[in-house]
């Protein structure tokens, strides 16, 4: 496997001196790089490289689970910036008091802490030979994919998506078992196809017997709160979006349905079906 990244310096030095500088200055000197090739055909032959790749997609659309799956299918690790925020919550960091201040105070995490998380991650991971990573959680904003773009070599953004409708419902459908905290989804969906475009079938992950009487539903997942998320989100991700289709970087992806059908539609477009077949139980 490759090197994490190709640049000698160590980029995760990079993305804390980036940071600190004024944003403009930082980003412009360093132009982003143009690639000719399509995101598909980079994604053919991802190992001489490492992989680099980032994950977009709406709260409820399973970011998170294909993203992990695929850190698990091609070894290399899934960071997510939340659970970034969250360890250092609960160790006793630098940065944990500042953190619980910002969260007990209802404050959203700054650009600063989330970069320092994260370089301190990226600096960890280059010193144990990581061949790559999968971002799942950033960049949030144009300044941070940016940052992101002068200091490592992006090669992918998968962006995963799935109708406003059917991410209500699924919302909705959400439920967690009060005593043994397990988190199940009731939402049964089934959108028919219209005008060429396929439809999505999801099937519910019910509870087991013994949970069935003690579900309770989140505070926040009322249709209201959920579609208030929803436009919050994609006022926020369609520049970032737009910043990697300029770059002939980001991949669209419509999730077919729920893991079973579209996880091997993913590895398809992905050009990993044929990876999948030897490390099938890895992902698993
Ligand atoms: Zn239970």
């Amino acid at each position: 496997m490759n090197r994490l990244f190709r640049s000698p310096t160590s980029s995760a030095f990079l993305l804390r001196s980036c940071f600190s500088t004024t944003a403009g200055a930082a980003t412009e000197t360093v132009k982003p790089k143009l690639y000719p090739d399509s995101p598909l055909t980079k994604a053919r032959d991802p190992k001489p490289k490492g992989i680099q790749w980032v994950f977009l997609g709406c709260p409820g659309v399973g970011k998170g689970t294909y993203a992990s799956r695929l850190s698990a299918l091609l070894g290399v690790p899934h960071i997510a910036t939340g659970d970034l925020v969250r360890e250092e919550l609960k160790s006793s960091g630098p940065l944990s008091k500042q953190l619980s201040d910002i969260v007990n105070q209802g404050q959203l995490v700054s650009d600063e802490i989330i970069l320092n998380l994260l370089s301190k991650r990226l600096e960890a991971g280059e010193a144990k030979g990581e061949a790559g990573f999968i971002l799942d959680g950033f960049p949030r904003t144009v300044r941070q994919a940016e940052i992101l773009n002068d200091v490592t070599d992006i090669e992918l953004v998968v962006n995963l998506k799935l109708p406003e409708s059917v991410l209500v419902e699924k919302c909705l459908g959400r439920r967690i078992c009060g005593e043994c905290g397990k988190n199940f989804n009731v939402a049964s969906i089934n959108v028919k196809g219209e005008n060429g475009s396929p439809g999505i079938s999801m099937a519910p992950l019910l509870p087991p017997p013994q949970c069935v009487s003690k579900l309770t539903i989140r505070d926040d997942d009322t249709e209201a709160v959920v579609k208030e998320r929803l436009l919050v989100y994609y006022e926020k991700s369609q520049p970032v979006e737009d910043f990697y289709r300029s770059q002939g970087k980001l991949l669209e992806f419509d999730l077919p349905g729920g893991i079973p059908e579209s996880w091997p539609k993913l590895l398809e477009v992905l050009n990993l079906d044929e990876h999948e077949d030897t490390k099938l139980s890895a992902a698993a």
